[in-house]
């Protein structure tokens, strides 16, 4: 078949593939843990919700600029400027189908065939795929769980060449849920902005941060690099919003027209009762956003104690986002089990606790476990999960 050739080095979002298979099982009759799910297991808040009836009753259902509208970006621009201290015009915000599209307008706004965009890993697999998608090629800089899967200045920096055109930065990270340092940001845009390299933020996950540390990304940029500078933000995790498909990028105007331009031939605007939503989301009460941030902080605590009890299994406490992305290498071998991805299969099949592999972070050995979902369901799951691992390198019983 004449698939085009861009596609040929494309992988199938493996996220999407475990949900996928756990429903097949789940429409099989078999009760599946899904712990694959990237999105929060709450609803909608009450206010955004009110939005999007208000809009509907209101007849509100027409084509709006492919830029979104102007109440919209306002919204999105006060919050970065009452959260972060920081300056955003409206005209520096296009509103897209979710962070997944804001990033993807940026590719193909910024990079050539043949530019070098670095970024880390373990990655959430679009940030590389959209990197392909427009000819550039990805340079991953690796981080390492010994140190946290903490983001380091230095790694990035040295694999700058003369074709590096941007370094995407996700903090927090998926699948990691680890964080770049303000001062590690600060180096990355000290060494981008001399080169006329852009640095990309991705902020998807910008409120879920459990400890109290310093995270004002876009201050640090802006400070630094603001001709170059590019955040893409969305509703949907700090709103519990992934339906609605709403997100942003904030850049300079000039790259912000561009990506007007890119959605008024792909998709027009987001669809317009979402956009009344994410107002009503940005703009009403923040309180439920710290309420989940402390469910979600207790479901990270207890998940991680329950899973490290069994000494296979080593697990980094992340910082922020709601995954864990334990090493399961020691449960591996060559005659038995002998990849991660096996394992999800087997975990799959045998104990119906659905995870995504860590081959789809290009991180073999790892699995990611999202705890948006009940705290019975992490319960049950954990036992399954160590009932499996007994399996396969028992635990020694106290004497
Ligand atoms: N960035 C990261 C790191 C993500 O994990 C996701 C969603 N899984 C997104 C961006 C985009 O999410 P959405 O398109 O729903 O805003």
């Amino acid at each position: 078949m004449s698939i085009a050739d861009r596609l040929s080095a494309i992988a199938e979002s493996a996220t999407l593939k475990v949900g996928a298979n756990a429903e097949r099982m789940r429409r099989a009759g078999i009760s599946v843990l899904d712990l694959g799910a990237g999105e929060p297991d709450f609803n909608t808040p009450e206010h955004a919700k009110a939005a999007a009836v208000a809009a509907i009753d209101q007849n509100f259902t027409r084509y709006t600029a492919a830029s979104g509208v102007l109440e919209l970006r306002e919204a999105v621009s006060a919050r970065y400027v009452e959260q972060y201290g920081v300056d955003v015009k409206p005209n520096q915000v296009s509103i897209a189908a979710g962070g997944k599209q804001a990033l993807f307008n940026i590719a193909l706004a910024l990079y050539n065939p043949g530019d070098e965009v670095i970024t880390h890993g373990p990655y959430w697999p679009t940030i590389v795929e959209q990197i392909k998608m427009v000819g550039a090629v990805p340079v991953v800089v690796r981080t390492s769980s010994a140190a946290g899967f903490a983001v380091e200045a230095g790694p990035i920096i040295e694999r700058i060449t003369p074709r590096t055109k941007a370094i995407i930065i996700n903090s927090p990270g998926n699948p990691t849920g680890a964080l770049i340092s303000e001062a590690a940001l600060a180096e990355v845009a000290e060494a981008a902005a001399p080169r006329g390299i852009w640095v990309v933020v991705d902020l998807c996950y910008e409120r879920l941060i459990y400890e109290q540390e310093p995270h004002n990304l876009p201050k640090v940029l802006f400070d630094r690099i603001r001709d170059r500078a590019v955040l893409c933000g969305s509703a949907s995790k700090t709103y519990a919003m992934t339906g609605w498909r709403c997100g942003w990028t904030i850049a300079p105007a000039q790259v912000i027209g561009a990506c007007n331009t890119i959605l008024s031939h792909a998709t027009s605007n987001v669809a317009s009762v979402s956009q009344k939503a994410a107002i009503g989301a940005l703009t009403g009460p923040q309180e439920g956003v710290t309420r989940m941030l402390d469910e979600y902080r207790k479901r990270r605590d207890a998940m991680h104690s329950w899973l490290t009890a069994h000494p296979s299994i080593r697990c980094v406490k992340p910082k922020g986002a709601f995954y864990l992305f334990p090493d399961f290498s020691d449960l591996l071998s060559p005659g038995g089990i002998s990849t991660s991805g096996r394992l999800a299969e087997e975990l799959l099949e045998k104990a119906h606790v659905a995870l995504t592999p860590g081959e789809a972070f290009d991180a073999p050995g790892y699995a990611r476990i999202s705890y948006a979902t009940s705290m019975d369901t992490l319960r049950d799951a954990a036992t399954r999960i160590l009932e499996f691992a007994d399996t396969l390198a028992p635990r020694s019983k106290p004497a």
